[in-house]
């Protein structure tokens, strides 16, 4: 066999998921079998299986035997009597999925492919235990991880309860033949009115406005000015029926964007909208463009419209973390400062005592130094380095994205660490403690006392 391209799908755990929902599409025998699979036990599960392959086969052949009620029923349970369950559930797998085959002499490894509807799809099933399917995994090809994908929950919940793997690809080829059922009616190609539409709104709207559009004409993009001069985009994904349902519509916003549509609405009128909203943002992205250019701004590195937090750099090895409430960009943001105690303290007190100074006319950088009787460090003059230190134990100044947040606050120290860095070298260390989600212990660098407090919010 040709070596596979498999992606891990990671069928392991998952909720439980109604899959009388997800199956009601399929045919009535074999819903019938499945609802039997469930109540029975695995002895009768084996007998059942046996009768559901003897009767696949005898409704292929359409005997006058099926129509009176198949008659394996009775020769069954004798059958599995006779030979072990996993021998049986063997032959059913191999001729249920002929193409499936076992990879080791344990038979816990089974790679090959499943077919449905004329397709074939590699997959590869890990077994812990010879029969159970308990724990298994499911590698699959991406093109059937890509089918599959909207089915994860249904599919690790019945790896959970199958029995044995022969009732679990038979659950499993159902699934894939209503996923690819769904998909063949989800990419059916939209009327051609629906393209002599499209482009008569985009005619009316200007075809200027518009930046980018996908070759199957369903996912477009549209960009507008501000009255600042900013250019945005909004990305609309159409529908097949499109106008009488409305497109998703993508935009790069600190706050929601609600699309009003009718049938009777066109491109034009999302645009008129996206301008509004714009509109409404201009002031808060005013605010945010002036602390952009002004400071050095650390965090995020490349802040995207929708951004609203900024950690700004204050000098060395001390910065103020703000968050702007897009609604109301001018009021006091919230507000917390990095760095040694010595440094921020002070910072603290003169936000407290001049807080009624905080003018919302104004902008919020210039708010921020009448406030904090400060001047940011400016990107013309400064180089990043000039205020900013790696962290004091792994040396690094990002982790997983993460800047060092944590300060040793003796004044003659005053080396940052990354909150986590901080945490595994404290804990490692005998003479730390812990109380609550404060550890307090000794500075790896000049052994003075260090506390750590550990919160998942950015402190
Ligand atoms: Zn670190
Ligand atoms: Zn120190």
């Amino acid at each position: 066999m040709a070596k596979l391209c498999l992606v891990s799908l990671g069928y392991a755990t998952g909720k439980d998921q109604s899959p009388e929902k997800i199956l009601s599409g399929m045919n009535a025998h074999s819903s019938y079998n499945n609802g039997l699979k469930h109540r029975k036990g695995y002895e009768d599960h084996a007998r059942l299986d046996n009768h559901l392959s003897c009767c696949i086969e005898v409704t292929a052949r359409v005997s006058a035997e099926q129509r009176r009620g198949c008659a394996c029923a009775r020769a069954a349970p004798a059958q599995s009597a006779r030979r072990p369950p996993r021998a049986i559930m063997e032959t059913s797998l191999l001729r249920e999925f002929p193409l499936l085959l076992p990879q080791n002499l344990q038979k816990t490894v089974y790679e090959g492919f499943i077919s449905a509807q004329g397709r074939d799809f590699s997959a590869r099933c890990v077994m812990v235990h010879t029969v159970q399917l308990k724990n298994a995994r499911l590698h699959c090809s991406w093109q059937l991880k890509a089918i599959l994908s909207r089915y994860q929950h249904i599919i690790q919940q019945r790896m959970q309860h199958s029995p044995d793997l022969v009732s679990f690809m038979v659950e499993l080829k159902m699934i894939l033949e209503a996923a690819l059922k769904n998909k063949q009616e989800l990419h059916a190609p939209p009327p051609p009115q629906y393209y002599s539409g499209l482009l008569q709104e985009l005619g009316t709207l200007g075809w200027d406005k518009l930046v980018y559009m996908e070759s199957s004409f369903s996912t477009l993009k549209l960009k507008a000015k501000d009255t600042s001069g900013r250019e945005h985009l909004i990305t609309l994904r159409l529908k097949a029926k499109y106008p009488a349902e409305p497109p998703d519509c993508v935009v790069d916003f600190p706050v929601p964007f609600p699309v009003s549509w009718t049938p009777q609405s066109s491109l034009g009128s999302i645009h008129s909208q996206f301008l509004a909203a714009l509109d409404s943002l201009k002031a808060f992205w005013d605010v945010m463009d002036e602390i952009d250019e002004k400071t050095w701004v650390l965090e995020p590195e490349k802040p995207t419209r929708s951004a609203t937090a900024r950690r700004i750099a204050l000098g060395s090895n001390t910065s103020i973390y703000i968050e702007v409430d897009p609604r109301h960009p001018t009021m006091l943001p919230e507000c917390s400062f990095l760095g040694a105690d010595h440094v921020v303290k002070p910072l603290g007190i003169k936000l407290s005592k001049n807080i009624h100074l905080w003018d919302p006319g104004n902008t919020v950088l210039q708010n921020l130094k009448e406030v904090l009787e400060v001047d940011f460090p400016a990107r013309a003059v400064l180089e990043q380095s000039d205020f900013t230190m790696d962290c004091g134990i792994c040396y690094a100044y990002q982790l997983d994205g993460v800047i060092p947040n944590q300060v040793c606050d003796s004044p003659q120290c005053g080396q940052p660490f990354h909150q986590l860095c901080l945490y595994e070298w404290l804990r490692g260390l005998l003479t730390s403690r812990q109380s609550f989600n404060t550890i307090f212990g000794e500075c790896p660098y000049c052994s003075k006392p260090i506390t750590l407090k550990m919160s998942g919010r950015k402190p």
